[in-house]
């Protein structure tokens, strides 16, 4: 640690999604000098755990269990209500804290460039996920469900996420905690066909094989695989020697090929090698219209997809993108467009990709590293963020600003009012009672003015 680290140390966490957590707890865990302001732009705390990991994956969200455990010390508050950028800039935020660690993940998505592609109903999966799980900016989405057929596109978890919402059957979906107006919407589906498209093959498939395994599963759909498909070159099979959950994918994939249809309601695909290159419709869309890929391998040996100049038209009246989601900049903060993260050398942030450091400013999750990993890769990540933290000398605070008093009456001053934790733990138990009485996980609360209202904070 640096001899020159002042004491009490005061660190703001922008954020309060796992990388925010896991920074606030490796924190707590190497300085018993520490106080730290948990800082969140919605009253409820815990990011993607509840506003992207699916609703029938409760287990997962048990990990909530812990981050509890992390803003129930004593040095640490949960400031939620509080966005960055508007309610507090860089500035307020290195006048008032030692450092600060950016840990607000990767909000947005990428899209596909193709003609056609602004239609309304076009939705991207980050889109259409933060929807169902009731996050307050996209209760209002419009989600076309009366299509027949929908493509996915992208071959990741988020897209066997949203393939499986899709082809299960609403009963199924109505004992989790999925919102409410989702699961009412999701009762007038009319999908029948879901197809989930892959550039590539099944060899460079991103998603693991617990989720892969699960599409195999489903007591709504059957899972249809084109033998065809699954042709793996030489260069395919190099490309994942030794990588346990690739081969295993393989293997599960080709048991999948081989499995008659029960004559289930719903039918989900998984088609390789192909890319949507057109959306064709009027308002409405009617169809996808696909080119085959070939594979060839790079002098890096990474496996690209190339276009074949063939093509075939997917009956589809919904399209969502699953291609990974995006970093934006945040105000004041620097940023690098070209790889969509926080310029940064060990979670240290730089001014630029190859600037000198930013004091005081570090990063974790994916603002960090780009959007990839699962809830707990980004604990170690985090933990490399606090460790150079923790060697750094920090720019100087004086001593009446460093203080959780000089930052209430600033956001006083500025008319916010911050959702505090026990705030959190009652909208939390709300949300559990009514969810009990209902036979469900929880019931979410999906507006913020209904969360102030329930807990008597000021809208
Ligand atoms: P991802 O794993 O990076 O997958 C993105 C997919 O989009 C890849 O198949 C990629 O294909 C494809 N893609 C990218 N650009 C494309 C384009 N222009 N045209 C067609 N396809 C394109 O990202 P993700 O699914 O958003 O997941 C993000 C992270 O969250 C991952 O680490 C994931 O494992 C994790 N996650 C985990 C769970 C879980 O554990 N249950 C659930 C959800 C998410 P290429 O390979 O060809 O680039």
């Amino acid at each position: 640690m640096s001899s020159v680290q002042p004491s009490p140390l005061r660190v703001a966490v922008i954020g309060a999604g796992p990388s925010g957590f896991y920074a606030t707890d490796a924190l707590l865990k190497q300085r018993e000098d520490v106080s730290i302001d948990l800082i969140d732009r919605l009253p409820t705390p815990y990011g993607l755990v509840r506003y992207g990991v699916a609703p029938d994956h409760q287990k997962i969200k048990s990990v909530t269990k812990l981050y509890e455990r992390t803003c129930g010390d004593r040095r640490v508050r949960f400031l939620g209500n509080v966005e960055f950028g508007r309610d507090l800039t860089h500035e307020d935020v290195m006048r008032h804290y030692h450092a600060v660690i950016y840990a607000v993940g990767a909000p947005s998505d990428r899209n596909l460039g193709i003609p056609g592609e602004d239609r309304a109903a076009c939705l991207s999966a980050t889109e259409f996920v933060a929807w169902y799980n009731g996050h307050p900016d996209y209760v209002g989405l419009e989600v076309p469900l009366d299509a027949r057929s929908v493509a996915v596109v992208g071959m990741g978890n988020v897209a066997v996420d949203v393939a499986r919402v899709l082809a299960k059957s609403v009963d199924e979906l109505a004992e989790t905690d999925m919102a409410d107006y989702a699961i009412e919407h999701l009762r007038s589906s009319e999908v029948t066909d879901v197809y989930m498209l892959g550039r590539r093959g099944p060899a460079e498939a991103k998603f693991t094989t617990k989720e892969l395994r699960e599409l195999g599963e489903l007591a709504n759909a059957d899972i249809v695989v084109l033998p065809e498909e699954l042709e793996v070159s030489e260069a395919s099979l190099q490309g994942i020697e030794g990588d346990a959950t690739k081969l295993k994918n393989l293997e599960v994939l080709r048991e999948m090929a081989g499995k008659p249809l029960q004559g289930k309601p719903r039918r989900l695909h998984i088609r390789f090698c192909v890319s949507p290159v057109e959306v064709l419709g009027d308002e409405r869309i009617r169809a996808v219209k696909l080119e085959r890929n070939r594979l060839e391998p790079t002098e890096s040996g990474y496996i690209r997809s190339v276009g074949t100049g063939e093509y075939e038209t997917l009956d589809a009246q919904l399209l969502l993108r699953s291609v990974g989601y995006q970093g934006t900049a945040l105000p004041g903060v620097p940023f690098d467009a070209r790889k969509n993260v926080i310029p940064n050398e060990r979670g240290r942030v730089l001014e630029g990709p190859d600037g000198p450091p930013l004091a005081g400013a570090y990063v974790a999750g994916w603002i960090k590293r780009g959007p990839t990993g699962v809830i707990g890769t980004n604990k170690a990540d985090a933990m490399e963020t606090v460790e150079t933290l923790l060697h750094d000398e920090l720019p100087p605070v004086s001593a009446d600003q460093a203080s959780p008093a000089a930052v209430d009456r600033l956001l006083e001053q500025r008319g916010v009012h911050p959702f505090g934790f026990e705030q959190w733990l009652a909208l939390d138990r709300h949300e559990l009672e009514a969810g009990k009485a209902a036979g469900r996980p929880r019931i979410k609360v999906t507006t913020v003015d209904e969360m102030l209202r329930l807990a008597g904070v000021k809208a």
